[in-house]
């Protein structure tokens, strides 16, 4: 049967993941209150920002967090995209703020600098298909490490922001990874730090809706444990700062 997505409508980009659901023959509902979650087989966490949703977690009438907690222990699929991911995380980097730590990654917030330096790519997303994806990252976060039960689905050039990042300001940590994990999957949790909604590729919707449905493949690319890590450059390959801030 055609499943029905709710879209938690607290903050962020609501009506473009609505209307990616819709595109592809499902049903979408926003969701505001604990009690609507009822009446979902998945839940979708939009972009954001997760200091906001965070204060929301303590300070709220309705149990909605809780629920949701009790969603993901149903095993029900959620999917997060960019603040999703972080309000999904076990671990924020440098941050106690509150989230649904349900997922085992370690995420880092703003890792490609401040919002003037958001930017989009092309990934490269095996369990979609050959077809590079259009991926727009909006002051995304990055994965650092993901446990063992995590699929790493995507991973980015950690140079690709870090021009950006570091023309004009000083060189931090990120200089000295290779790559960062964009998108990953454990199992009922989809998360992304880009923004697929903004795009007319459905592809990681219907990845969603497969997921819901029970015919997502369970495991997105073999791997081990070492390439959940994000593995430090060699320390000859690391630029030095006055290189970087002439670009
Ligand atoms: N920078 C935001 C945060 O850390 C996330 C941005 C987004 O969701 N587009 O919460």
């Amino acid at each position: 049967m055609a499943s029905t997505i709710g879209v938690l409508s607290l903050q962020g980009d609501v009506a473009e993941h609505c209307r990616s659901i819709e595109a592809l023959g499902r049903r979408a509902v926003q969701i505001r209150y604990a009690r609507q979650l009822d009446s979902v087989d998945g839940l979708i966490i939009p972009g954001g920002e997760s200091t906001t949703i965070a204060k929301l977690t303590a300070d709220n009438p309705d149990a909605i967090f809780d629920r949701i907690r009790d969603f993901i222990d149903a095993d029900k699929p959620v999917y997060g995209t960019c603040m999703g991911s972080i309000f999904l995380a076990k671990e924020i980097e440098g941050s106690a703020q509150g989230r649904l730590a349900a997922m085992d990654i370690r995420v880092r917030r703003n890792a490609f600098g401040p919002q003037r330096f958001s930017f989009e790519t092309t990934l490269h997303i095996p369990v979609l298909g050959d077809e590079p994806m259009n991926a727009i990252f909006i002051r995304g976060p990055v994965i650092l490490s993901a446990g063992e039960g995590v699929d790493v689905m995507a991973r980015v050039d950690a140079n690709i922001g870090r021009l950006g990042k570091t023309a004009g300001s000083l060189p931090d940590e990120a200089a000295l990874y290779d790559s960062y994990i964009v998108m990953a999957r454990q199992n009922n949790l989809l998360v992304s730090s880009f923004h697929p909604e903004l795009t007319e590729d459905y592809r990681v919707h219907n990845y969603f809706i497969q997921m819901v449905e029970g015919t997502a493949p369970k495991r997105a690319l073999a791997q081990t444990q070492a390439e959940n890590e994000v593995q430090p450059k060699e320390a000859s390959a690391v630029p030095n700062s006055l290189a970087l801030a002439s670009v």
